[in-house]
């Protein structure tokens, strides 16, 4: 690798670089999102055109510590998205280096959602646990230099010797030791001769730095674990600030995008690769996605998993990719999404009405309309011949008629939705109601003649007319009605369970809530609400993770628990858009 010196320019300011226009080409219409372009693509566009750069290569790094979740969505968009629009590269990175909390499913899991994200790594993926030995001998490097030295501190000892924020820290008394004694302190940390917790090695750099993270950041520690991929072949590991950078640097990442929270580590990222005189690459942060009703993080995610709130990792209620696959969002509206936020540097919390703004737009093109029935009530049309059937036409999509229609069966017993109809109807109500008229959708108008009732008092059944010159759903005479229902004929109903979602929290920000104690208290108790509907009977042929618009309920995607027999439905979204109504407020 080269070095790449004083090219390599410290800073995330891309304010110099803003000023830049017409460098990109190509790149610069989806850049630009909805508007300019965002800080990170102006400062790449600026250093090719200035030619501090060449190339543009960038990572997405996960810890396969759980399953990726929308936040991560921002992330991979940005980098894979960054690499494509300037003719780079993005690498996909495990960042394994916490064998206790870290995963083959975790990596099998996240491989499986950048991948149906877009997110194309060709050969390149890459695991930091392939650089241990690279790691070690760096680290060794660092000693011989005089930059490291292996300390005896206990943790807690060593965050007492950090000072804080308005007092510099001290040095440890181990500080002083030779280079030999580092070395062997270091080697036989590695041969496994101590226990956990007995040594660590840290960057010797300044117990007085401003920068806590730059008071001698421990590089690595003892833990005797297994780790999924070497196995038990090393007592000890690198941390994260130390394996990041060198891991961006043998790879040649030219930008390192991160999250706001590693700003103050930038000085060290940047301390590691100038001591060791590798390949600087060079890190930018970017504001991380707040959701409104959500936590995104994988350690909150993780309690919600084992804590039982959900039904594991995929529930539809999580935030995560494979959570949001599950409920039906197609990738689109998660790129659609992340155009939108676009990337800042100033944080800030996303209506989560903006998501399913996304989802709905994406979907009202790629959807089939069909017909189910949530809580169905029986409807029996008085006049309708006793075993005749006729076959309706609903259109798939009502603006595209040349893509074809659905034909529904039609008979003498009907479900409709039993919100569709009061017995005491105010006069505003236009749906059914004892003597009042309603059109069925593509089919007829039916008048409520008579309402069949249960021994508690519950309407059991609707007696209905229905008039045969309405066929189609057109009025006869020109005689107005104002409310169209859906229906299903119930002898070809095929049963159908239907999960309607809602959000998992009930508080908007959810984000403080400590997982341990308070979960329960701010969790939404009918966040799931499963019912037993009915839909047309061609849907018994869908397929796991097609979707179809439900008229008038929703958007709805078939979820793998269900069959031909039974299929089951989730809710991916409802029809009423809150997120239009909000911008037009605001
Ligand atoms: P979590 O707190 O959920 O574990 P993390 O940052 O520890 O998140 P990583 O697996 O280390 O998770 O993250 C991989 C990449 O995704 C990092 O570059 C990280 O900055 C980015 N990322 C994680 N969460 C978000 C978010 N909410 N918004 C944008 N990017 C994110
Ligand atoms: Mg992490």
């Amino acid at each position: 690798m080269t070095t790449e010196g004083a090219d390599a320019r410290d800073g995330t300011d891309a304010t110099g670089a803003a000023s830049v226009t017409g460098a990109t080409g190509a790149g610069e219409r989806t850049a630009a999102g909805r508007g300019g372009k965002d800080f990170i693509r102006a400062m790449i566009a600026a250093d090719l055109a200035a030619k501090r750069r060449d190339t543009v290569h960038t990572r997405f790094p996960p810890e396969p510590n759980g399953y990726l979740h929308i936040g991560h969505a921002k992330s991979i968009c940005l980098n894979f998205g960054v690499a494509k629009e300037f003719g780079g590269l993005c690498n996909l990175r495990f960042d394994d280096t916490n064998p206790v909390r870290e995963n083959r499913e975790y990596v099998d899991a996240i491989r499986k959602d950048v991948r149906w994200l877009g997110g194309d790594w060709g050969e390149r993926e890459y695991y930091a646990s392939d650089y241990f030995d690279r790691l070690y001998e760096f680290a060794e490097q660092l000693i011989r230099m005089g930059k490291a030295y292996a300390d005896s501190l206990s943790a807690d000892e060593i965050r007492e010797y950090r000072g804080t924020l308005t007092e510099p820290g001290r040095d440890s008394p181990y500080r002083g030791r030779s280079v030999e004694e580092n070395l062997d302190l270091f080697r036989r940390m590695r041969a496994g001769e101590f226990e956990d917790g007995a040594h660590v090695l840290r960057a010797k750099i300044d117990m007085a730095s401003p920068n806590i993270v730059m008071r001698d950041p421990v590089l690595y520690r003892i833990r005797r674990a297994p780790h999924h991929r070497t196995g038990d072949k090393w007592p000890i590991y690198p941390l994260y600030d130390y394996t990041h950078c060198i891991s961006d640097s043998l790879e040649g990442i030219t930008y390192s995008l991160c999250t706001l929270e590693f700003a103050d580590n930038r000085e060290l990222y940047n301390w590691v690769l100038e001591t060791l005189g590798i390949f600087r690459s060079r890190q930018t942060e970017f504001a991380r996605l707040n959701l409104t009703r959500t936590v995104l993080s994988k350690r909150k995610l993780i309690r919600l998993v084992e804590g039982g709130y959900v039904r594991g990792w995929d529930d539809p209620r999580m935030p995560t990719l494979s959570g949001l696959r599950r409920r039906g969002v197609p990738p689109e509206a998660l790129h659609e999404f992340a155009a939108r936020i676009g990337v800042a540097r100033a944080d800030n919390t996303v209506d989560y009405a903006m998501l399913e703004f996304c989802i709905r737009e994406r979907l009202n093109s790629t959807s089939p309309r069909a017909m189910a029935v949530l809580r169905p009530l029986k409807v029996i049309l008085r006049n309708y011949p006793e075993g005749q059937v006729e076959w309706m036409d609903l259109p798939l999509y009502p603006d595209e008629p040349e893509k074809g229609v659905r034909r529904l069966p039609f008979s003498r017993e009907l479900f409709i939705e039993q919100d569709d109809f009061r017995e005491n109807a105010p006069a505003k109500f236009f749906r059914l109601a004892p003597g009042r008229e309603v059109r069925l959708r593509c089919a007829y108008y039916i008048t409520c003649e008579e309402v069949l009732k249960n021994p508690d008092g519950t309407v059991r059944a609707l007696i209905c007319s229905y008039d045969p010159q309405s066929r189609g759903g057109g009025s006869p005479d020109g005689r107005k009605v104002r409310g169209t229902l859906h229906w299903v004929s119930a002898p070809h109903a095929v049963e159908a369970e239907m999960r309607l979602y809602d959000h998992l929290f009930l508080k908007d920000d959810p984000s403080g809530v400590d997982p341990g104690n308070t979960f329960p208290d701010c969790i939404n108790p009918d966040s799931l609400i499963s019912l037993t509907g009915f839909v047309d009977p061609g849907l018994r042929a869908i397929k796991a993770g097609e979707c179809v618009q439900f008229e008038r309920l929703g958007y709805f995607c078939a979820d793998r628990d269900g069959g031909p027999e039974r299929p089951v439905f989730n809710r991916t979204v409802t029809l009423k858009d809150t997120w239009a109504r909000l911008e037009k407020k605001g």
